[in-house]
């Protein structure tokens, strides 16, 4: 078992990894920048080192002071998180190197899964589905490229290979401006990513987002933990999700998960893992591998009953799985509202201070948050502030303790995004279940 752990995140995802630790008796070291000092977990953290100032590049993304402090404090493992280095290999490489154990897959993984083009490759060979596209890298040759789109058919997008958190990305609608598109999203993604590779898909044009979660020990053993929904997006940022994703006949569902399992045991993956995949009438498109925790993952938990982060200890630990596929049994439903500390209209981050803060409970009720009344929200990192989960025997009861949580949550001083909760929660094609990645900004523009 793992001693000593360095967390290498801040606010809700390190005081989840620090609860995950206490509860396994590990030791924990919380490593923050100079504005993190007030943050829940370095409170309760056994040890707690500065690691640089606010800017996160001189911090959370400093390689060698999280290392450091891995090495003066005694600690044996990292664990990443979500964001900053979470999918950084490089990271990943430098902390095996140095000796210690870096909570995740190994850092070939991570690179072979951060290329998306290499990704859909290897996905494509283990049997996961993948959108019908160019199968590689777009090259010089533009009567090709027109001949590939041709066969995809209009409309398509141009993807970068190295793109993320939404950028990179260009949907085409006829072969007129398929060229011009095509080098506009290469100088693109040299610019953002130093890598001009794209490729092409075909574009869905109202697919919905479904993934699907994994744990897998590098040993050969790996199982699913059904799927999640997360097709309530704006600007491809999740915003509300749930489990499972309502509406998916179940031999579909059990069909992708398992080549997804098949696919871990190929790559040889360790850790926990989510397959993301977009899906449109009755079949699933896997888009990319996300080789982490991830911030949706409570509600996976909650149907599961199972800790993500206390296997993911438990792997990094060198223990083989003892889950077995029968022993994941999806009980109930549950949501998660990913509360924001910005304008509700303008959606600008909203950093400030927190008057009162009062957290909603009961039954099948759960708060990961790191905010409590007087805390300072710094203006240095994402909006995130609460994540509000809820589970009910069925999804109507789930999303009917997420109405009352809703309701109850008190986070005054600064402005945050519940009220858009409040209405989604209302909202009657969202109660229906199965709305596509398009249907909140398509309301919000109403
Ligand atoms: P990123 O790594 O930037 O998150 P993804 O490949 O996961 O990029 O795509 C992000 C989002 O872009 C998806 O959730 C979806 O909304 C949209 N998208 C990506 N590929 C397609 C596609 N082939 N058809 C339609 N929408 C797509």
């Amino acid at each position: 078992m793992l001693k000593k752990v360095v967390i290498a995140n801040r606010g809700e995802i390190a005081l989840r990894i620090l609860r995950a630790c206490k509860e396994m008796g590990i030791k924990t070291v919380a490593v923050h920048s100079l504005a993190d000092r007030d943050l829940m977990h370095v409170r309760l953290a056994d040890e707690a080192v500065c690691i640089g100032p606010a800017p996160s590049p001189a911090s959370y993304l400093n390689i060698p002071a999280i290392i450091s402090a891995a090495e003066v404090t005694d600690a044996v493992a990292i664990h990443p998180g979500y964001g900053f280095l979470a999918e950084n290999a490089d990271f990943a490489e430098q902390v095996e190197k140095s000796g210690f154990t870096f909570i995740g897959p190994n850092a070939d993984v991570i690179r072979l899964m951060g290329d998306k083009v290499s990704a859909i490759k290897a996905m494509k060979e283990a049997g996961v589905p993948t959108v019908p596209g160019s199968d590689g890298p777009i090259t010089e040759d533009g009567d090709r490229t027109m001949q590939i789109a041709r066969r995809i058919g209009y409309p398509v997008i141009i993807k970068a290979a190295a793109g993320g958190g939404g950028r990179g990305m260009r949907v085409v609608h006829s072969e007129a401006a398929l060229l011009n598109a095509v080098y506009v999203t290469q100088s693109e993604a040299k610019a953002a990513f130093g890598d001009d590779t794209v490729y092409i898909e075909k574009f869905l044009e109202n697919p919905r987002h479904v993934e699907i979660q994994v744990l897998a020990d590098g040993q050969g053993n790996a199982i699913h933990l059904g799927d999640r929904d997360c097709s309530l997006q704006r600007r491809h940022q999740k915003v509300l999700e749930e489990a499972p994703a309502p509406g998916i006949p179940d031999d579909v569902r059990n069909r992708v998960a398992m080549s997804c399992v098949d696919a871990c045991k190929k790559i040889n993956y360790r850790g926990a893992g989510t397959f993301e995949f977009l899906y449109e009438n009755g079949e699933f498109f896997f888009i990319e591998m996300n080789t982490r925790i991830q911030v949706e993952h409570p509600v996976s938990e909650m149907v599961t009953g199972i800790d993500l982060i206390k296997e993911q200890l438990k792997i990094a630990g060198g223990e083989k799985l003892s889950l077995t596929q029968d022993d994941i049994v999806i009980k109930g439903h549950a949501f998660e509202c990913r509360i924001n500390a910005e304008d509700p209209k303008t959606f600008m981050p909203c950093p400030g201070t927190i008057k009162h803060y009062h957290a909603p409970g009961g039954l099948g009720v759960r708060v990961d948050s790191h905010l409590y009344s007087g805390y300072t929200v710094p203006p240095n990192y994402d909006s995130m502030v609460a994540k509000i989960i809820t589970w009910g025997d069925d999804r109507k009861q789930a999303l009917n303790r997420m109405r009352t949580a809703l309701d109850e949550l008190i986070v005054d001083g600064i402005r945050t995004n519940t009220e858009l909760h409040r209405d989604l929660v209302r909202d009657s094609a969202f109660k229906e279940g199965g709305v596509s990645i398009h249907y909140l900004e398509k309301k919000l523009k109403l």
